[in-house]
This record gives structure tokens, C-alpha cells and sequence, in this order.
């Protein structure tokens, strides 16, 4: 027998399950709303042109070599993410208390954040919204936390966000506790607080001295403007915050398996940031040594291009418009087929994502029943439908809850 004949087989991690499943299937009419990941409207995966390019610059410089970057990361590219989210002028910046610590994409600078606070700040406490994305609680009990909490968020008779209850929740929350926010186009569920309620939870937060992690997974995804979609974490930093921003570039650059992303670190002081940064190397060195070099380059090679970045955004805001064209396409043709429902909150939501309100059983049915691979909290990837499928999916969903 194995030494290892006692471990345990662990829970199957639900989205990367349905890609294999979709993968596997033979249907004709299959298709995949599980995964997070853009397609255009042929279904494919779409690299941006703009990222070509400078994929062809990189292949084509003699110059350039396979050396270690530093334990931080490419600097170009972490100042350049830092901009990015922040805004270049931001007075964080320009009074040198903002630091950015590459990563592995935005699930790196959450487990950098986790580990951190643990080690750091005395910690142990996380609040997240219920639902989130299924990574939060246990990238943060992996790091040693022992108390996942959950804030109310999602109200499903309404469909919409429970207001009430987050605040009441966070009210609740103890001193020092980590809060993860999402920074736009909360997943799965496509609701963003709207700003005013913005500034209650950052009364909140101030009030019960708890600690911001905004998660930025979608720049650029929501409303296809940049600069719109920074506006929270924005509106964070100017009421004097000290958080931290897990930013991702798998979306916004199409870069997902290049694993590329900017732990974003905002103090209220500069004389911290040497000391916070020295840990946060300390600790990248125990889990990934240092990161790699080709995701960081291609996104530092066009945020510092005048010309590039405006071919970039044009290419973001092409994503985010056909998400938002399915988005009106789907809901049309819900109504014109009369399926029960207003469906308004299909319109309602942002992002990549839509939590269409079917339910567990309702939702088996589109995977079992019609091969549409969906999770089974009734999220679906807006990116996934297409001119050519939306109809099939609709008249899926009229099966499935009649
Ligand atoms: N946070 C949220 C809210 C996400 O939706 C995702 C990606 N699905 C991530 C973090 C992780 O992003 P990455 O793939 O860059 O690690």
C-alpha cells in the first residue's frame, strides 16, 4: 500500500469540473456559460490584437533574455498597474505611498493579502460577501484564518442587493477584521452597490476599523471605460483608506493562463511602505520564489505606449460591449418568448457574469438536460452566449423552470 494510501479525495473545484465536462461533451447544441473567460461571437477565445503585437515585439528583440526579475516583480509593470487603478495623478501616488507587488493574477494578491495580515497585522478574521467568488473563503483559511464570515449581499427574493443586511452584518464585524469588497461587477452575481450606498459601507468600515481588500478583477469590463470602473476603489483611497487592491489582468488582457496580476498597496503614510514591502517579499519568496516575466512585460509594454494604451482600451470596451449586447439580446428574447419572470435584473447586472435566479434544480436541468454548462448557484457567463446560441439557452431556460 501507498504511504499515501490515507489521503482523502477533496471536493471537485466546480468551474474548471464544467469546462471538462463541456470539453468532453459530443452534443451539437453544448455550450459553456461556466467559465469566466471571453469568447467572441464565434465562441472562440479571442487574444487581443494589441497583445499580439507586442507578443511579435517580444519574440523579435534579440535583447531580451529568461533572467530572474526581482522578488517584487517588473517594476515598470508594477507602477504602470498601479496607475492604472488608481489614476496617475492620484495624490497616493504622487506622495510616494502606494507600492505594487506583482503576482499571480488576482487570486495571488489575495493570498499574498491573507498571508500577510496573518502574519502582520494580527489577524484572523475575514468577512465576504454571500455569495462570492468561490476562491474567497478558501484561499483565506488556507492562509490560516480561522474564521471565514460571511456579509449578506445578495437578496434573492428581490433580486437585488440586500442592502439592509450588509450593513447590518458589517456593523457586527469585529475591530481589524479583513472585509473583501469587490471592486466592480461583483461575481457571481453582477450587482454593485450603487455610490451612495458605496459611501455607508466606507462609513462602516471606517467606523468599525475594519480592513479593505478590494478585489479588482474587471477593469474595464463593466462599462468598457477604465477610468468608470476604478471609481470605488478610487472613491476609497480619496476618503484616506489604507487597503490593499488585488487587481487581475486575465480578463482585461485576455492574459488568463499567463497568470499576471498587481497587489496594490495604499498607506496613509510613506515611511511604512519599505517595511511592508520587505514582508510582502519575504513572503513571495517562501511560494513562488519570484514571478514570471511575460505576462508583466506585455502589460507594462502597452500601459507605457501612448498609442498602444488607446488601442488596448478600444479592445476592452469591444468585450465589454458584446457582453453588454448579449446581455440585451438575452433579455429580449426572454420576453419575447414569455418566459416567466420580468428579467429585469439581467439588464440590472454588469460584468461578465449573471445570476439569472434559477435555482439548484433548475440549473442541473441546463446542464443535464440541455448541455448548457452553467454553475449551479444559476450564475452564467454572459461572455459565453453568442448570436448563434442565445436562442437554444433561452428556450433552455424556459424548459428548466416551467
Ligand atoms: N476575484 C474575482 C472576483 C474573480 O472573479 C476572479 C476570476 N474569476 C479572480 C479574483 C481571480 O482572477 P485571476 O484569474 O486573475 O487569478
Amino acid at each position: 500500500a501507498s504511504i499515501f494510501s490515507n489521503v482523502k479525495m477533496g471536493p471537485t473545484i466546480e468551474v474548471f469540473a464544467l469546462t471538462k465536462r463541456f470539453s468532453e461533451d459530443t452534443n451539437q447544441n453544448k455550450v459553456n456559460l461556466g467559465v469566466g473567460a471571453y469568447r467572441t461571437d464565434e465562441g472562440k477565445p479571442w487574444v487581443l490584437p494589441m497583445v499580439k503585437t507586442v507578443e511579435n515585439q517580444i519574440s523579435a528583440d534579440m535583447t531580451l533574455n529568461h533572467e530572474y526579475l526581482p522578488v517584487a516583480g517588473l517594476p515598470a509593470f508594477r507602477t504602470a498597474a498601479s496607475a492604472l487603478i488608481l489614476g496617475k495623478d492620484n495624490p497616493a501616488i504622487l506622495e510616494n505611498r502606494v507600492e505594487g507587488i506583482q503576482v499571480q493574477g488576482g487570486t495571488g494578491g489575495i493570498r499574498l493579502t491573507a498571508e500577510f495580515l496573518k502574519r502582520n497585522f494580527g489577524s484572523d478574521v475575514v468577512y465576504v460577501s454571500k455569495p462570492t467568488w468561490g476562491n474567497h473563503k478558501t484561499v483565506f483559511s488556507h492562509a490560516g484564518f480561522s474564521q471565514i464570515k460571511e456579509y449578506r449581499y445578495w437578496d434573492a427574493k428581490n433580486l437585488g442587493v440586500d442592502f439592509e443586511g450588509l450593513k447590518e452584518d458589517l456593523q457586527n464585524a469585529p475591530e481589524g477584521a479583513c472585509v473583501i469588497l469587490h471592486a466592480v461587477a461583483h461575481n457571481p452575481t453582477g450587482n454593485d452597490p450603487t455610490m451612495d450606498q458605496w459611501a455607508q459601507i466606507a462609513d462602516i468600515i471606517e467606523a468599525r476599523k475594519l480592513f479593505p481588500l478590494l478585489d479588482c478583477a474587471y477593469q474595464g469590463f463593466a462599462t468598457g471605460d477604465l477610468e468608470a470602473d476604478a471609481q470605488v476603489v478610487r472613491y476609497f483611497v480619496k476618503r484616506g483608506f489604507e487597503l490593499f487592491i488585488a487587481q487581475s489582468f486575465s480578463k482585461n488582457f485576455g492574459l488568463y493562463n499567463e497568470r499576471i496580476g498587481n497587489l496594490c498597496i495604499v498607506t496613509k503614510t510613506p515611511d511604512v511602505i519599505p517595511q511592508i514591502r520587505s514582508q510582502m517579499e519575504i513572503i513571495a519568496r517562501t511560494m513562488w520564489s519570484n514571478p514570471s516575466h511575460h505576462g508583466a512585460r506585455i502589460v507594462a509594454m502597452v500601459l507605457a505606449n501612448p498609442a498602444y494604451f488607446e488601442e488596448w482600451k478600444s479592445q476592452v470596451a469591444t468585450m465589454a460591449n458584446r457582453i453588454k449586447e448579449m446581455r440585451q439580446m438575452m433579455f429580449n428574447k426572454l420576453r419575447q418568448k414569455k418566459v416567466p419572470g420580468s428579467w429585469n435584473h439581467i439588464l440590472q447586472q454588469i460584468g461578465m457574469f449573471s445570476f439569472t435566479g434559477l435555482t439548484q434544480d433548475q440549473s442541473r436541468v441546463m446542464v443535464e438536460k440541455h448541455h448548457v454548462f452553467m454553475l449551479l448557484n444559476g450564475r452564467i457567463s454572459m461572455a459565453g452566449l453568442t448570436t448563434k446560441n442565445v436562442d437554444y439557452v433561452v428556450d433552455a431556460i424556459q424548459d428548466a423552470i416551467s
